[in-house]
């Protein structure tokens, strides 16, 4: 489903829906692989799906976030060589950049690939780079969903470090889903981490922590929309503090591009 960096998602998603749902065998594919994976480990889920024809060719994205080290780890023990990719949406904080390396290197990820919005969009959209200011939501779209879905055209699936606890929109999060827009599957490995198991990986595997961590920030985006977060507050409200955003929009659920908590 080929299309150009201009595109947005919501063509994307009309070309694939062209008015009909996505296939039942994917929808039952995805149910078997649950019931399959139901009681298996976040190694176990990842490395069947890496080595499961029926899943197909895919990637881990990675924001090299606060907790991101955790499933990069597991997926550089299956396999070196899985193709990562990393949105650099160019306004990320410099420790995110030098972590994302320090990461990628210890872990010896050979196959990492660094998206960007092209220079032409970023041009047309957002010439001085305010766009975030005026409109997160077009900001998001053209920094990171529209890069990363281009990003995704060789991809059957995407694996990602999303979790249940994180935000309402999450509660229900399976191994694996699909993703309705676009047709493919997602695997979520540690949709059944708990904050401490993730914290308890970390230290037994003597993983580098994201140095912001340390300075207050739970949860780490862009750096104009991501602030420190007091004791006792949720660890994503400092992202896009103030506002009626809770997700930058790279996933989709129940046919939408998910953008809000369903309790925000
Ligand atoms: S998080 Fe903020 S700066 Fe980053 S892409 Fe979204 S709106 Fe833009």
């Amino acid at each position: 489903m080929p299309h150009d960096d201009n595109s947005s998602v919501s063509a994307v998603s009309a070309l694939n829906l062209g008015g009909s749902e996505i296939s039942d065998p994917l929808k039952d594919k995805v149910t078997r692989l649950n019931a399959q994976f139901k009681h298996h480990s976040a190694t176990a889920v990842l490395e069947g799906a890496l080595n499961n024809d029926d899943v197909g060719k895919l990637a881990l994205v990675s924001s090299f976030g606060a907790e991101s080290v955790v499933l990069l780890h597991i997926a550089a023990m299956v396999d070196r060589n899985v193709n990562v990719l990393f949105v650099d949406t160019e306004m990320l904080f410099t420790e995110t950049l030098e972590y994302q390396l320090e990461v990628a290197e210890r872990l010896n990820l050979t196959n990492l690939q660094v998206i960007k919005a092209s220079q032409a969009a970023l041009d047309a959209e957002d010439p001085d780079g305010t766009l975030h200011q005026r409109d997160t939501d077009a900001c998001c779209s053209l920094r990171k969903t529209r890069p990363l879905q281009k990003a995704l055209r060789g991809f059957d699936g995407w694996i990602s470090g999303r979790k249940r606890f994180q935000a309402g929109t999450r509660a229900a999060l399976e191994f694996f889903e699909v993703e309705d827009l676009t047709g493919r599957i997602k695997v979520n490995p540690l949709a059944h981490w708990a904050p401490a198991d993730v914290l308890a990986y970390m230290e037994e595997n003597r993983l580098p922590r994201h140095p912001l961590v340390a300075k207050g920030y739970p949860s780490i985006g862009c750096a104009p929309c991501t602030s420190p977060v007091k004791p006792g507050e949720d660890p994503r409200s400092g992202r896009w503090r103030g506002q009626d955003k809770t997700e930058c929009g790279i996933h989709f659920e129940n046919g939408k591009m998910v953008r809000k908590g369903v309790n925000a």
